[in-house]
């Protein structure tokens, strides 16, 4: 069984459409798939339209941005109903507050006299959702900067003078926003968190139902201790490569993270949304 949970598409910040991304985990022989955007349900349809009639299997997904204690915490909902409104809804919100957000680092820009256009800004997310990576491109274009680093460095980072906080979900909200929608709530990358034990362990009263476990980047240690965690607290255990776009010596990681055989990832899954259906 080949499967990779944790994919991104044009819905957010990958360079490929979502029927693209069908066509690479079908030429990569992939047998399920989870298409999950940043706070985007957007890329599902069109992704399950494109599997049809072929043997692999589309999950819906979604990756939601939240925040606690100011530290970002990344969490996948898995086999969302992606038609419920409520979650629509909401996703909606949050594109909306990213776009204001643009609108005020762009006034705050102007006053120190590095104006640049939110128009061009909203351009260079294209169909994805808009960030400080396309402020800091069209500061390069503008003239303004000399690398996207160097707009983080001096405007627009967390230290930046133009730096504007997000407004953001907390992670119970996210994880309550999932279970509403007929899904599963997984902690993504915890291996990215300094302190990912007492994370998870926070979470859990919360209703987190598994973690992601095995990830593009995590080392062996880190996933032999996650699956200890797992087992002890019987949650999940999920597997994604976080695709986006191909390296640059043209790879993509579609489908290179391992999974133990007989793990029933998918399985496991669905027995656990039903609870919340
Ligand atoms: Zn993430
Ligand atoms: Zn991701």
């Amino acid at each position: 069984m080949r499967i990779d949970l944790h994919m991104h598409s044009t819905a957010s910040d990958g360079v490929y459409s979502p029927p693209e991304v069908v066509g690479l985990a079908i030429k990569h022989q992939m047998d399920v798939i989870a298409l999950t955007d940043h706070d985007n349900v957007d890329g599902i349809a069109p992704a399950q339209l494109a599997a049809a009639n072929t043997s692999l299997r589309v999950l819906a997904g979604v990756e939601l941005s939240s925040e606690d204690d100011a530290a970002d915490r990344h969490v996948l909902g898995y086999l969302v109903d992606t038609t419920y409104v409520p979650l629509l809804d909401k996703l909606r919100q949050l594109q909306n507050a990213r776009i204001e957000r643009v609108q005020q680092i762009a006034a705050k820009l102007a006053a120190i006299n590095r104006p640049i256009s939110v128009e061009r800004v909203l351009e260079l997310a294209g169909d994805g959702s808009v960030g400080r990576p396309h402020i800091a491109r069209a500061m390069v274009e503008a003239g303004h900067v000399n690398s996207i680093q160097d707009a983080f460095n001096r405007y627009i980072g967390d230290d930046g003078a133009a730096y504007v906080p997000h407004s953001r979900l907390t992670p119970s909200e996210a994880i309550q926003m999932i279970h509403a929608a007929g899904g599963v709530a997984v902690l993504a990358h915890p291996g990215h968190y300094e302190d990912y034990r007492a994370i998870i362990e926070s979470l859990i009263p919360l209703g987190l139902d598994g973690v992601e476990v095995f990830y593009y980047d995590h080392s062996s240690t880190v996933i032999t201790e996650l699956q200890s965690i797992a087992r002890h607290h019987d949650l999940l255990m999920t597997v994604g490569s976080d695709f986006h776009r191909r390296e640059p010596d043209g790879s993509a990681r579609i489908g290179s993270v391992h999974v133990p055989a007989k793990l029933p990832i998918v399985e496991a899954m669905e027995v656990r949304a039903a609870r919340y259906r």
